[in-house]
C-alpha cells in the first residue's frame, strides 16, 4: 500500500554570527583528539504528535532549552548514530554508507518507541551540517569530521509512556585518532557485568546502553586496560562485543569469526563492511558464537593468530592482550597482526577515496 509522502522538509539556514576565530579553529584542527571540540553549527528538527517533523534548521551550535521534566532526562528515551565525513584524496568530501546509519537509526527508534525519521531527511541533515562546517576538517593524517545525529524525547511529562515531542539534532566534532597516542594494540578486560540481555536494547544504539557500560569500562581502566569486553548475559561464556566496538577473530587458516547478530549486539556498519571486504579477499567469514575459554585456548595453541575490534570511531584496532579474573593471555605477538592491518588499509583506502568504491558505499558531498 502506498503511503502519502511527507512534504520535503525545507531547512532554514542561520549562519553563526560569531564563529570560532580562525587561529583557535586551526589549533583544534591540528590536534583534534576525539569528541572534545565541536564545529560551529548544528542541525535541529522537531517532532510532535499530529505535526510530525517540522522546523528543520541549520544554525549556530548552542545549548538547547529543555524543560526539567523532559522525558529524556528521566526515562532515557534517547538514540544516536555515529558516522564520519572524510576528505577524499581528490579534495572533495564524502560520507561512508550514511544510508546504513539512517536505517539503523530508525531501527533504534522503533525499539525505543520513538518516531521514525525519513532516511532522506537523516542524510540531508548530515549533508547540510557538513556544508555549513566544511572548514572543520582536521589537518592531521587520518583526521575526519565525526558526525553525531541523535534524538531525544523533549515532552515535559513524568508518566511512563512514549513522549509526544522529540528533537533530532546533528552535531559535528573534528576527530583524530580515537585511541590516545594511536596505541598499536589495545588491552581489554573481560567484564563480569553484562551489557545487554536477550529481549533488551543491546541491538539499539541508545545512550542507556552506554550508561550501563561506564562502571565496567572504569573497572577495566583502573586495572590498566583500554577497553572492556562483555560476555553474554545468560551463560556468561560467549563473547559479545566491546562497549562500542565489534570483535573479529582471525584464525591460523586465515578464516575470520565474529559474533552473530543475536539481538544483544549492535549491528555494526564497520562489521558489515569488513565482512564484505574479507570475503572479497577470498577469506571465509563465519558469524558464529565464540567462547571466552575457546579464545584463551586458541590464543595459547596458536589456532587464533589475531583479534581486532572495529567501529566507526576507532576504525580497526588490534587487540594485543586480554585479561580477566582467571588471568591474562596475549594474542599473537601482542602487536597488530597482518590481516588486521590489511583489512584496515582496504577499508580506509575506500573511505578516503584512494581505492575504487566498488560497492557504492561513498556519498560524495561535492
Ligand atoms: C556504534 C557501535 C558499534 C560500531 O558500529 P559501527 O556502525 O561500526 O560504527 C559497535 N557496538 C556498539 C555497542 C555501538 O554502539
Amino acid at each position: 500500500m502506498a503511503t502519502i509522502a511527507e512534504p520535503a522538509l525545507a531547512f532554514t539556514t542561520l549562519p553563526h554570527p560569531a564563529p570560532t576565530p580562525v587561529e583557535v579553529r586551526d589549533a583544534i584542527l591540528a590536534a583534534p583528539g576525539f569528541g572534545t571540540s565541536f564545529s560551529d553549527h548544528m542541525v535541529s528538527i522537531d517532532w510532535s504528535e499530529g505535526r510530525g517533523w517540522h522546523d528543520a534548521t541549520v544554525g549556530p551550535r548552542q545549548p538547547i532549552p529543555l524543560d526539567p521534566a523532559a522525558a529524556v532526562l528521566h526515562y532515557a528515551q534517547e538514540i544516536f548514530e555515529g558516522l564520519k565525513a572524510y576528505r577524499q584524496v581528490d579534495g572533495s568530501i564524502a560520507l561512508f554508507r550514511p544510508e546504513a546509519n539512517a536505517r539503523r537509526f530508525n531501527q533504534s527508534a522503533e525499539r525505543l518507541a520513538m518516531p521514525e525519521l525519513p532516511e532522506d531527511v537523516f542524510i540531508e541533515s548530515v549533508r547540510q551540517l557538513v556544508a555549513a562546517d566544511r572548514d572543520w576538517f582536521p589537518s592531521v593524517e587520518g583526521g575526519s569530521l565525526y558526525l553525531r545525529p541523535f534524538m531525544i524525547a523533549t515532552e515535559a511529562f513524568l508518566g511512563v509512556r512514549p513522549a509526544k515531542e522529540y528533537k533530532f539534532l546533528v552535531i559535528a566534532s573534528p576527530a583524530g585518532n580515537y585511541f590516545k597516542s594511536g596505541a598499536p594494540a589495545v588491552s581489554i578486560w573481560v567484564s563480569e557485568y553484562t551489557r545487554a540481555a536477550p529481549g533488551g536494547t543491546g541491538a539499539a544504539k541508545c545512550g542507556g546502553n552506554y550508561a550501563a557500560s561506564l562502571v565496567p569500562q572504569g573497572e577495566a581502566m583502573a586495572r590498566g586496560h583500554d577497553q572492556v569486553v562483555f560476555l553474554d548475559a545468560e551463560q556468561h561464556k560467549w563473547i559479545e562485543e566491546l562497549g562500542g566496538m565489534t570483535l573479529y577473530f582471525v584464525m591460523k587458516d586465515g578464516s575470520l569469526v565474529t559474533p552473530p547478530l543475536s539481538g544483544t549486539i549492535l549491528p555494526g556498519i564497520t562489521r558489515d563492511s569488513l565482512m564484505t571486504l574479507a570475503r572479497e579477499e577470498g577469506l571465509t567469514v563465519r558469524e558464529e558464537r565464540y567462547s571466552i575459554d575457546q579464545w584463551r585456548d586458541d590464543a595459547a595453541s596458536g589456532d587464533l593468530v589475531e583479534t581486532f575490534a572495529c567501529g566507526t570511531a576507532a576504525v580497526v584496532t588490534p587487540v594485543g592482550k586480554v585479561a580477566g579474573r582467571d588471568g591474562e593471555f596475549t594474542i599473537g605477538s601482542g602487536g597488530p597482526g597482518q590481516l588486521t592491518q590489511k583489512l584496515k588499509a582496504r577499508l580506509v583506502d575506500i573511505q578516503r577515496g584512494a581505492a575504487p568504491d566498488t560497492h557504492g558505499w561513498m556519498t560524495k558531498l561535492g
